[in-house]
Formats: C-alpha cells, structure tokens, sequence
C-alpha cells in the first residue's frame, strides 16, 4: 500500500500522534530500521514534522512512520543531560508570535533581542505584539511606539494589541490564518487571553501543558500542537522562552542581528567580533547611531554569556 502524507501533533517518546490528511488521527510508531537524516538528537521525529505513514493496524488504528519529508525549519534546545544531545521542539515553524508588555509585568528588551537572535538563528520571522496597551500613559505609549520603530525597522511584524478596548484583536487571529505559529512570552503577558479570542475551545488545554510543563524541571517536555483551524496549528512548547543562544558560536552571533548582518561585510578583519576591532564597520554604525544602544547592548550581553560554549 502507498504511504499516506501526515502531521505529528504529539510525541511521548516512542509513541507519535499523526493526523492524517483528511483529519483522522492515528497513534504511530517509528519503522524498525528507521533511517535517521536529519540532525543528531534525542528525538528523530517532532511535532510539525510532515511525515510517510502506512497503516499497520486498521482496527486499532496504527500506523508505522516511514519517513520524514524535509524540514523547512526546526528548533533545537540544548540537552541538560551529559549526552550532549539537543532534543528537537519543534518542525517546520512558520512564524512566532511573540507577546510583549512594558508593564504588568515588564518585558525588557534584553529579554527580546535574546529570543529575536534564537529565532533567527531557527529561521522563524517573528511578529512582536504589544498587548496591554490599555495600561499605558501617554508618554508609556511613545515609548513603546518608539520599540515598534526599531523593530519594524529591522523587518519584524508589529502588532499593538488590547483586549478591553478589543484593540488589534481581528488582526491578532487573522495572523494564525493557514500557519503554524508558536507563542512565546513572558507569563503574564496575556498569550492565553489572546489565545482564548482565537480558539474559545483551547484555553484550558494550553494551560494544563504548561502547568505540566513546568513541574518537571528533568523530566522530558514535548511540544504538543492544537489545531486552531484549518491548515492552521499552534505549537505549545514548553520552555520555548529558554531556549538561548547556547548553540550559537560568536563569530556567527551577528549575523543573528539584521543590521549588523548588512554591514559585517564591510569590516577590515572578516572574523571581525564586533567588540573593538580597528576599522569595524559595526561600531562605526554604533557611534553614528544607526545601531540602537539597546541592540548592541544586547549584542554584548548575549556574547558574554557565551562564554560556556567554547
Ligand atoms: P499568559 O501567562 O501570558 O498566558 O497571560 P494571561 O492570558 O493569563 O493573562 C495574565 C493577566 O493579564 C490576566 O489577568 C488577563 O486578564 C490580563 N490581561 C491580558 N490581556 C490584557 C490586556 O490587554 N489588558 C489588560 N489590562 N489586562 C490583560
Ligand atoms: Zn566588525
């Protein structure tokens, strides 16, 4: 029998939870001598992975998973066990939305820039959404349309969102429309407020996952994927916020920063650091003030925590 396309939406390890093409959903398992392409992890196979199925057990409804069709993209968290192995999160992502408020509580930019870097290392372009902006003062408000600026400006999606004025919320659904998103964010910052405006029905569900998720700090968390829609999913995965940037080797750290990237060319040394180089076209940009000081900041911080990798 030929193989049927599907989608993972759960892993527990051993056992894949696969929709099928027509929406069924089957309990799989990986082929005996199953061949391994892709990266070396703990998992060979996770949610938003698109995979070759055959039925084996059509009373039961079992399948075996064949094979895996090509990542576009995928996420990788660094393995706190010694095997040094990372443990996929996430396949094929087509876009975080990352959930932000200058209060109630404070997200600070630091904390922005580090998941900007991980997602584009990951290759996932990000839209940043401002919510709460019913508690903001006047001047709070240019502030955060001053950081809408600078992020538009580096080519990342803006949303300003609150939910008592209903303000930016048709837009905020219409973003999850035929994709698979991920939502990252401080707690508190209102992901499954938002979340419960686009899917009534999936409020709960998200919270259970995450409270499970944060009991076991050294159990295995995976990602689990809920349908909003149709062609459209969302990827809940726990410690999404964690990730770092642990994997990521200096010389490449800007390159994870778009206006440094434009520019790293231009330096004289081309294993240029950026730091304090003679002729360094990224500190000459810095000091003409065409790279914000919190951006460059963040580029520091995030080169010092480094260290550890090397
Ligand atoms: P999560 O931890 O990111 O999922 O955040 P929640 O959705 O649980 O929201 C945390 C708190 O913020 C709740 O009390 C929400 O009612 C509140 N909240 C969410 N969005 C807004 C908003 O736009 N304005 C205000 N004032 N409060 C909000
Ligand atoms: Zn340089």
């Amino acid at each position: 029998m030929e193989g049927s396309k599907g989608l993972i939406m759960r892993s527990t390890g051993s056992w894949y939870e696969i929709r099928s093409e027509s929406g069924k959903v089957f309990k799989g398992r990986l082929k005996g001598k199953f061949k391994l392409k892709g990266p070396k992890t703990s998992n060979p196979v996770t949610v938003g992975d698109r995979v070759i199925y055959a039925v084996e057990d059509e009373a039961n409804e079992t399948v075996v998973i064949e094979e895996i069709i090509p990542r576009t993209n995928y996420i990788i968290r660094k393995s706190v066990h010694k095997t040094g192995q990372g443990q996929l999160m996430a396949a094929n992502v087509d876009q975080a939305i990352f959930v932000m408020t200058l209060k109630s509580p404070k997200t600070s930019l630091g904390f922005l820039d580090r998941f900007l870097v991980t997602a584009e290392a990951f290759r996932i372009p990000v839209t940043i959404v401002f919510n709460k902006m019913d508690l903001l003062n006047e001047q709070e408000e240019d502030q955060i349309f001053e950081y809408a600026a600078l992020y538009q400006e580096l080519g990342y999606g803006i949303l300003f969102t609150s939910i008592p004025r209903s303000q930016g919320v048709d837009e905020f659904k219409a973003m999850f429309a035929g994709k698979v998103s991920l939502l990252a964010g401080h707690s508190g910052v209102g992901k499954s407020s938002l979340l419960n405006l686009v899917s009534p029905h999936l409020n709960i569900k998200v919270k259970e996952i995450s409270d499970f998720a944060q009991k076991g700090v050294h159990t295995t968390t995976y990602s689990t994927m809920w349908e909003l829609g149709p062609e459209t999913y969302l990827i809940d995965s726990p410690g999404i916020n964690e990730l770092g940037v642990m994997e990521i080797e200096k010389e490449e750290l800007s390159h994870y920063f778009p206006e440094m990237r434009a520019l790293i060319g231009e330096c004289k040394f081309n294993n240029c650091l950026h730091i304090s180089e003679p002729s360094c076209a990224v500190l000459k940009a810095f000091e003409a003030g065409d790279i914000a000081h919190s951006r460059y900041l963040s580029y520091l911080s995030i080169f010092e925590n480094n260290d550890n990798r090397r």
